[in-house]
């Protein structure tokens, strides 16, 4: 490769060293690269836009994809119309319009820690009933606290809520130190589920 082959770009400050030929899908660079660039007065070409975003418009130049947070896909749509990059401008339209579908969700600590084989809440994700058995989550944060815990005066195991207690257990004879009520501490897991995919 010769020298003349290579195109240094300071994009706002930043440099970039690539190739002519990665530039040539953009109409902006072929233009710069080909004509109005002076390569006898200066060898970098300086570029008044986002040196950052340029990291992600070099990236699909070279690569035909790119990944990128969420929040900067409008700039570097911008970014791509400036450089004359069609193909790159639908593409980010095309993930503009899909739906992030992001959950959050609190998960017992046997929830948790069985996460390989949890299966979503369907109450909170209709559309994922019988298709999701497991989606990988991300821990926010775990939590302390207390459950109310009821006691039914003839330990029926089903009876876990007062209501459920009928008649006869409310004649049932208790113990002097029954308590219908105790408290354990329990561990709550916030997760975030991330049901697209990323970006
Ligand atoms: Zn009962």
């Amino acid at each position: 490769m010769t020298g003349a082959d290579l195109a240094k770009l300071n994009v706002g400050g930043t440099n970039y060293v690539t190739t002519h030929d990665t530039l040539r899908e953009s109409v902006y660079l072929t233009t710069l690269i080909d004509g109005e660039w002076d390569e006898q007065t200066s060898d970098e070409i300086f570029i008044d836009r986002d040196g950052f975003l340029f990291r992600f418009i070099l990236l699909y130049l070279r690569t035909g994809d790119f990944e990128i947070e969420r929040c900067y896909l409008k700039s570097l749509k911008n970014e791509a119309d400036f450089y004359g990059i069609p193909a790159l401008s639908n593409k980010i339209d095309k993930i503009m319009d899909t739906k992030e579908e992001v959950l959050y969700q609190l998960l017992t600590e046997e929830q948790f820690n069985s996460s390989t084989n949890h299966t979503i809440d369907p109450f909170l994700l209709p559309s994922y009933i019988g298709r999701v058995k497991a989606i990988p989550f991300q821990l926010i944060s775990s939590i302390s606290c207390l459950r109310k815990v009821y006691h039914c005066p003839r330990e029926i195991f089903v009876h876990k809520e007062s209501y459920r207690c009928g008649y006869k257990c409310n004649r049932f004879p208790v113990s002097s130190d029954y308590q219908a009520h105790t408290y354990e501490d329990v561990k709550l897991y916030l997760v975030r589920f991330n049901t697209s995919g990323d970006v």
